[in-house]
């Protein structure tokens, strides 16, 4: 019965989400308290005030026939236009409605646009490590996705390594900033070297070469770090936007594309997406959650409660001997396994009762993942796990 493309990913099922149920074995066998589970990226300071005062009113005030009705497919035009006066802001951009296509969170977002671009075999190229999805979502259209390998010394992208993997057949490069899984924002210099390699490789193929910023962590970003906007780099850009994580929203499926007026045939790639938004079976973007952002879209989550977690987390591990990037964004820390096989590292922590995501879940082996968009009180809890571990690999 189950087509020929969906037998492996039953056999690849996401590490992620058998960690997920590892976790609640474990709770149910030492108690929740006692299991440390940094395997997931679900959001863990609530939403803003605002979110749920906005539901209320609108469900309150506005007419109701409206608020749960079917619209274009684009979305509602009053919060396409108040994103895109949001984005002109903040980012000193000329957005306009015909700019923004609301949709069914990034996700969505990114298969939309890569339905709107992709013919079979053609190529998309991203940055190890890298959000395991882009593989599906590229098969999803019959497109083959090229990596670069991973930089490790900053995980800043290796543009040398990028250059050589960009053929005539490339039509897309998707990055994503603050990084999912290593915490990196990428620099203003990263970006203006992207543009730069981009400009001419489409010069030397006479293609076009789209880059699609996913960027559901863009409002994560500590130490004062300002995440670059991408349109500002190179025409060809389309953003992928969420509020997943910047409303800690991630159930409710909301999130927009930004197709900029200096791209390539920029009316027709809004068209062909707004289309592609409504065969791929989601119509338009969950309606009241549109109503909802349009009024939040100044609001913001705790950032500086991740920013907490995150510094006790990379001391707590740095005082026990890991080593790891210090991340500037996201609510990510991609540590270093102490053994070749981060498989078997991920293991020794599992007998600690401490959950972490190998590095190879997204291309990069010899690392793990940690989500700290846990409570403060876990890692604190955490952390003579953690120093137990370290002694098991003589690191203190
Ligand atoms: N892109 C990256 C890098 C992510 O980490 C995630 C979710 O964790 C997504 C996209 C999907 O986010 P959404 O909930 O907006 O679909």
């Amino acid at each position: 019965m189950i087509s020929k493309k969906m037998t492996p990913m039953i056999q690849n099922n996401s590490a992620i989400r058998m960690m997920f149920e590892e976790g609640n074995r474990l709770a149910r066998l030492y108690g929740r308290e006692n299991v440390f589970d940094f395997s997931l990226g679900n959001p863990s300071v609530p939403a803003p005030g605002e979110v749920k005062e906005a539901i209320l009113d609108i469900l309150e005030q506005e007419d109701s026939l409206f608020v749960h009705g079917y619209m274009s497919n684009a979305g509602y035009e009053d919060v396409r236009e108040a994103v895109a006066a949001s984005l002109n802001r903040r980012f000193g951009t000329r957005f306009h409605k015909g700019n923004i296509l609301m949709t069914v969170g990034a996700a969505s977002g990114l298969n939309v646009i890569l339905k709107t671009i992709l013919d079979p075999g053609d190529e998309v190229v991203t940055f190890a490590p890298y959000f395991v999805e882009y593989g599906s979502y590229v098969r999803n259209y019959d497109g083959e996705l090229r990596v670069v390998p991973p930089n490790t010394a900053d995980f800043q992208p290796d543009l040398e390594e990028f250059e050589k993997r960009i053929s005539k057949r490339t039509k897309a490069v998707i990055i994503n900033t603050p990084n999912n899984p290593t915490g990196v924002v990428y620099s203003d210099e990263t970006l203006r070297r992207i543009a730069g390699i981009l400009e001419r490789k489409q010069g030397e193929f006479q293609s076009q070469i789209a880059l699609i910023s996913d960027e559901p962590y863009r409002e994560l970003a500590y130490d004062g770090v300002k995440v670059p906007f991408v349109t500002g780099y190179y025409r060809n850009t389309v953003i992928c936007y969420s509020f997943s994580k910047s409303l800690s929203l991630p159930g409710e499926r909301i999130g927009y594309l930004v197709i900029p007026d200096e791209m390539e045939s920029a009316g027709e790639v809004f068209k062909a997406a707004s289309i592609a938004n409504r065969v791929l079976g989601c119509v338009n973007a969950p309606s009241l959650m549109q109503r909802v952002i349009g009024r939040c879209l100044d609001a913001e989550v705790d950032v500086a409660a991740y920013d907490r977690n995150r510094n006790l987390l990379y001391n707590g591990l740095r005082e026990c001997g890991f080593t790891c990037v210090k991340p500037q964004g996201a609510f990510y820390l991609f540590m270093k396994s102490p053994e070749e096989d981060e498989k078997e590292f991920c293991e020794v922590c599992k007998k600690h009762n401490v959950l972490v995501v190998p590095g190879s879940s997204f291309a990069c082996g010899g690392y793990v993942r940690l989500a700290y968009c846990v409570s403060y009180e876990q890692i604190e809890r955490s952390l003579p796990a953690f120093r137990a571990i370290a002694q098991h690999y003589g690191l203190i």
